[in-house]
């Protein structure tokens, strides 16, 4: 294809790089058409982790840290691990990728098929497009967004970071009070709000399941439709989680994410003890 895009994710360390190398191969698995990129931060990152991310992607970008030091909102999250994810909107910088639209994916989400119809949700005046998050629907989760990198659009996010900062400690609260508009159509009055245009991608592109609200009968309804699933909060499979009972048990939908997730690790972890 002759279009300019890219899918992009973040590593600021090596904590996260399961989650980074499944995402990978999810993405090549389903035949991504276009280039993987990595933004990763300086000095953060073992060597091994690097050369598992140099065979992993297409491009390893590095770039500045950016945190939001902002203990107490984080502390409100529960995840005061969460203040390095300012990171995340160097997506928004045009030099960072040189793409004309980036998918971003957090490292702890993956593909069940591809996903280039993603692109196709920033579209004309739309520069920004990102699914509701389960804890609050009028917002987005930007742990899955698609966006037209725009060198006003991140001056003016960082701005925001920098003065008035995240309700929760994070590039969500950031992206949210930014891009207002996206629940209603029409932007909320506050200090960073911005009148882009913005979209609303299905909910079966950031499907998460590990949230303790979800609606079992939906899930199972909408399956075959999903296209990623992401593993928010503190407990990611990673860590340990092969089983869980959560939705319908061993033959339930969140036992079979799990599983294909466990699939793509197993198959590139040897990479890890090189
Ligand atoms: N991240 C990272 N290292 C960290 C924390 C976060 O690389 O120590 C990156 C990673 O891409 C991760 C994203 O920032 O997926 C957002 O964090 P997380 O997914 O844990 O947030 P959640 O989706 O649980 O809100
Ligand atoms: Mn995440």
């Amino acid at each position: 294809s002759g279009n300019n895009y890219a899918y992009a994710t973040l590593l600021t360390s090596d904590s996260y790089l399961p989650g980074a190398l499944v995402l990978a191969s999810s993405l090549r698995a389903a035949f991504a058409q276009y280039p993987l990129i990595v933004l990763v931060t300086e000095n953060s990152l073992s060597e091994n982790a690097l050369s598992a991310l140099q065979r992993a992607y297409d491009r390893i970008v590095t770039v500045p840290l950016l945190r939001s030091s902002d203990a107490g909102n984080l502390e409100l999250l529960g995840r005061t691990e969460l203040d390095v994810t300012y990171t995340k909107l160097h997506v928004f910088n045009p030099q960072v990728t040189g793409a004309d639209k980036v998918a971003f994916f957090d490292a702890d989400a993956f593909a069940t098929r591809n996903v280039d119809a993603i692109f196709d949700y920033v579209q004309g005046d739309v520069v920004f497009a990102a699914a509701p998050d389960i804890g609050w629907p009028d917002c987005f989760n930007s742990g899955v967004f698609v966006a037209t990198p725009r060198a006003d659009i991140f001056q003016g996010l960082v701005r925001a970071a920098a003065s008035t900062g995240s309700f929760d400690g994070g590039d969500q609260g950031v992206l949210n009070d930014y891009f207002s508009g996206w629940a209603s159509g029409v932007s909320r009055p506050g200090p960073s709000s911005s009148n882009h245009k913005t979209a609303r991608l299905p909910f079966t592109y950031n499907v998460t399941p590990t949230s303790f609200y979800s609606y079992l009968p939906a899930l199972k309804r909408f399956q075959d439709d999903i296209s990623v699933v992401h593993f928010i909060g503190a407990d990611k499979p990673w860590k340990g989680v092969r089983e869980s009972d959560a939705f319908g048990g061993p033959e339930g939908p969140m036992q079979q994410f799990l599983t294909r997730w466990w699939n793509y690790y197993d198959a590139v972890k040897h990479v890890l003890n090189r």
